[in-house]
């Protein structure tokens, strides 16, 4: 026979539970999109517009950029540091992209998500597919360039890659942009407030509130 007490704490345990098993997640806005297209601007005018949204900092091998730090546009690791971090099993998602390797750390999602706040990930095509996979409910968005010729203005225009480097970027585009039919919205960056307004407008339509 149980007593009053233990009933109390079995009571306890189930309301705790069910508060706990009934908190609802924070919405994952994954947005992909070749290098150049504007994503960082977009990101940037869409945390200005929608205060609640979180974003992922990935991690990758890859050198800085001069004007990027640490720990604010990436997590920036040696290969070493990159495969302890995929044998402890640290990353949601991680992929190869452009002979360096890019993921996302589960720390990086998981408290946000756990709280109820949305996060993006500005991931490529191939970490998109695997986030959707193990998280069908991630939101999907594309930001495509007006055309092949601006996106390659764009690139040469920003001077942060050398020519070889344009070009692979560009070929890599070329087969982004054909796996656009996998996302569940396209926006096209012809004009930067635009694009920023269109997108603030998929997400408040389409993230699940809490
Ligand atoms: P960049 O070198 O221009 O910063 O990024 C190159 C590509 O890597 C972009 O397409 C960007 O979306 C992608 N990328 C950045 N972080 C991640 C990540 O965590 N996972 C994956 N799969 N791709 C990423």
């Amino acid at each position: 026979m149980i007593s009053l007490a233990q009933t109390g704490n079995v009571l306890y345990t189930y309301v705790f539970a069910m508060v706990k098993t009934s908190k609802i997640k924070g919405n994952i806005v994954i947005l992909s999109g070749p290098s150049g297209v504007g994503k960082g601007t977009i990101i940037n005018g869409v945390l200005k517009k929608i205060a609640s949204m979180r974003v992922a900092i990935s991690a990758t091998t890859r050198q800085p950029r001069r004007e990027e730090a640490n720990r604010k546009n990436y997590y920036f690791m040696s290969d070493y540091e990159f495969d302890e971090k995929i044998e402890s099993d640290s990353f949601v998602e991680w992929c190869n992209v452009l002979n360096k390797r890019y993921g996302t750390l589960k720390s990086e999602i998981e408290d946000t998500i756990n709280e109820g706040k949305d996060i993006i990930l500005e991931i490529d095509t191939q970490g998109a597919q695997k986030i959707k996979a193990k998280m069908p409910d991630s939101i999907l968005v594309f930001i495509a360039p007006p055309t092949m010729k601006d996106l390659e203005a764009r690139l040469i225009n920003r001077q942060t890659e050398q020519e070889i480097d344009i070009k692979n970027r560009l070929d890599k585009a070329k087969l982004e942009i054909s796996e656009i039919d996998k996302y569940d919205f396209v926006v096209v960056n012809k004009e930067i407030n635009k694009a920023i307004d269109s997108i603030v407008k998929i997400l408040t339509k389409s993230c699940k509130e809490h």
